[in-house]
């Protein structure tokens, strides 16, 4: 199957970016939901060890310093080749490659949902 392509990438209201595909899908996506999906190596590595410690009751709650914050800024998109979009946010991460495999995966979804 080919790789989805989006056709436009445009604002889908407050704090959403909208996606139409090549495949004639619409895809909303709140900035909480991207922010945090980052994909990069560093984000990934935050989240797991959040995991770890929500499993262990032992460990004190600490913020987490480097968590996208509550209300993520969105600062500009762009394209990497032809199979990816790169997000960079105002606070948080600048590294975040995301593939379109990923952003058609994630299409319809809640920051919940996650
Ligand atoms: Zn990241």
């Amino acid at each position: 199957m080919a790789l989805p392509q989006p056709i436009e990438i445009g604002k889908g209201g407050d704090r959403v970016v909208r996606i139409k595909w090549d495949d004639g899908s619409l895809c909303d996506y709140t900035f909480r939901l991207l922010a945090k999906t980052c994909p990069c190596a560093n984000c990934r590595k935050r989240r797991e060890e959040a995991e770890q410690k929500k499993s262990n009751p032992l460990q004190l709650r600490m913020a987490d310093p480097d968590a996208p914050p509550e209300d993520p800024i969105l600062k500009k998109i762009e394209w990497v080749g032809n199979y990816a979009l790169r997000l960079t946010w105002e606070k948080g991460c600048e590294h975040g490659i995301y593939s379109f495999d990923l952003l058609k995966e994630l299409c319809g979804k809640s920051e919940d949902e996650v």
